[in-house]
């Protein structure tokens, strides 16, 4: 039986750890400041924005939100970009993705002052990833590599297979597992034999957005199984992309959906903005 990584633990301490740093800035000054993005209606995002927003007053920042109508024009969302790149007392920019389908999410990710990106999403921040010389790491492949920490996984000489190849997730994942030495493999819809290359890995993550999409028989005995995955089951009920129940009895260890990578991208979000308020104030 698999020992489940517990994110909700390990999240908890990142935002200690950040919360003792601000706390320590704001007695030189220096309040860290996010500014929160978000355009449309969507429920799922406003849950989104909503939990960073708590977050932030968690670890002592200060937040604030820009709550635009579904109907805002490309344009006008290029204007508070800017108006927020310049403005000194933010340090940190966040805009909630999926955008209005009028709105061109590269157009907004490349106006975002590479600086202010918290995210990590800027080409800029993503070309220093590559490299491997970098300030921000994207939150959510940066929050399983803590995971893997927490529990002191060794990534160097594994098999590594990621299944999705998104900008924000699978890729970005594939550069962080590289760097600390694993043999990285990226499947997607179209890669071929998929249970044969899964059955070879040491360590699978499952970006995929497919509500139990990895089963045990897709698993090598004893491998690490990060379930990256937020869906609905046919209940309704949030769920991973790895049938839990399942997996759980041939892996060695398992992240849970509520609990696992979701709060973790939180916490990375928040030592994010925590290192662009110090970058910004030439503090290291
Ligand atoms: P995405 O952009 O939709 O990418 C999904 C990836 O999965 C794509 O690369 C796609 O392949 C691949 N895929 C889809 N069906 C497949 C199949 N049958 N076999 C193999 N590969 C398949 O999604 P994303 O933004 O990376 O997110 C993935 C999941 O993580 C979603 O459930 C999302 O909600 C969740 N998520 C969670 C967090 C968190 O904080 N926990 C953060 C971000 C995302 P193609 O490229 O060929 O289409």
């Amino acid at each position: 039986m698999a020992k489940i990584i517990d994110g909700k633990a390990v999240s908890a301490m990142i935002k200690e750890s950040v919360a003792q740093q601000t706390k320590e800035l704001v007695s030189s000054g220096i309040k860290p400041k996010l500014a929160v993005v978000i355009v449309g209606d969507d429920s799922a995002s406003r849950v989104y924005v909503n939990n960073k927003k708590k977050a932030c007053e968690v670890v002592g920042f200060e937040s604030v939100e820009y709550a635009l109508s579904k109907d805002t024009t490309q344009e006008e969302l290029l204007k508070l970009i800017e108006k927020l790149n310049n403005d000194k007392s933010v340090n940190g920019i966040l805009c909630q993705l999926p955008l209005p389908k009028q709105i061109d999410e590269e157009a907004i990710i490349t106006a975002i002052s590479p600086l202010k990106d918290v995210d990590a999403f800027h080409a800029e921040n993503v070309g220093h990833i590559m490299i491997g010389n970098y300030t921000f790491l994207p939150c959510t492949p940066a929050g399983v590599m803590e995971l893997l920490k927490s529990e002191n996984i060794e990534i160097e000489g594994k098999n590594c297979v990621i299944i999705g190849r998104s900008n924000i997730v699978g890729k970005p994942m594939s550069m962080l597992l590289l760097q600390k030495n694993g043999t990285v493999t990226i499947c997607h819809s179209k890669t071929k034999n998929l249970k044969e290359i899964t059955k070879s890995a040491d360590i699978l993550v499952a970006a995929i957005g497919v509500a139990k999409f990895v089963t045990a028989d897709m698993i090598k005995p004893g491998a690490v199984v990060i379930d990256v995955g937020m869906n609905r089951d046919e209940n309704g009920k949030l769920c991973g992309d790895v049938d839990f129940d399942d997996v759980k009895q041939t892996a060695s260890y398992i992240t849970p959906v509520p609990g696992g990578v979701g709060p973790m991208t939180i916490a990375m979000l928040m030592q994010n903005t925590l290192m662009a308020a110090k970058k910004q104030n030439n503090i290291n």
